[in-house]
């Protein structure tokens, strides 16, 4: 039995590839290492690079897509907590081209009731798939999760709330996944916009011109519509389509 299958025993990545170039290929190898050192699983994340760049050859030659690759604790023979120090972990990955949806992103505002170590990109997402589909039968297609009153991510993205000429997101801790297209953002455009690490109440969403998120899939995403939010974003925001341009232009050329 695939400890993946009883206890979610793994980690994984998902690589986008735009015009078949990989984005930031060494971030996100090195987070799949950290994943990996986290769960305390041994794995060697220069095989995990070439099944990656080979997945990715064999359909993203010029095209815009990612690969999704995980890595899990490996098979043994009856479920137990315990594992064996010898297992030899498995690897499962898949190639999906881009598709855009101009969907109407509208988000749930729920309480954050994942474990305390989101940090670690680990395929045990059950909270997230009961949030989000609870939302999803409530008419949303996202959510805005907080603990406390404190933003943290959404469902599967982080988030950045854009409040006059500032931008704010979420600090990196325990609870939430540092995003490589939220590291991208920060280490290139911070100081031309004003981008700022700061714990981010649920006021600030009343608040808020605009609100969006990051991911590798994603990209930048706006929401369009908060639950309880009568106001409406403001999606022409000059600084944001600015810092929306540049960005999609680095990831065009910066790879
Ligand atoms: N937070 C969560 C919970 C996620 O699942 C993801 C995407 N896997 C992200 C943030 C964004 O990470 P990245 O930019 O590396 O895709």
């Amino acid at each position: 039995m695939s400890r993946a299958y009883t206890f979610a025993d793994a980690v994984y990545e998902v690589v986008p590839y735009i015009n078949g170039k990989a984005i930031a290929l060494d971030l996100h190898l090195n987070r799949l290492c950290r994943s990996c050192e986290a769960i305390k699983l041994n794995a060697d994340i220069s095989i995990a690079e070439k099944e990656i760049q080979e997945l990715a050859h064999q359909v993203l030659m010029n095209t815009n897509g990612y690969i999704y690759y995980q890595l899990s604790r490996g098979t043994d023979a009856i479920r137990n907590h315990l594992y064996a120090n010898d297992l030899a972990p498995e690897s499962f990955g898949y190639v999906t081209l881009t598709r855009k949806s101009n969907n109407h992103q509208k988000a749930k505002i729920v309480p954050d009731i994942r474990w305390g170590r989101c940090d670690i990109k680990s395929t045990a997402l059950l909270a997230n798939v009961m949030l989000m589909n609870q939302a999803s039968l409530e008419g949303f297609n996202e959510i805005i999760m907080h603990r406390d009153g404190y933003i943290t991510e959404a469902g599967s993205s982080n988030i950045f709330i854009v409040k006059d000429n500032k931008i704010f997101t979420p600090p990196k801790n325990s609870h939430i996944l540092a995003g490589i297209t939220r590291e991208l953002l920060l280490k290139n455009f911070s100081q031309s916009f004003n981008i700022l690490e700061e714990p981010c109440h649920l006021n600030l969403l009343t608040e808020a011109d605009v609100v969006f998120l990051t991911s590798s899939t994603k990209g930048i995403l706006v929401i369009n519509e908060i639950q309880n939010n009568d106001y409406s974003l403001n999606q022409n925001h000059g600084p944001f389509i600015e810092l929306r341009e540049a960005f999609n232009n680095f990831l065009e050329t910066a790879f």
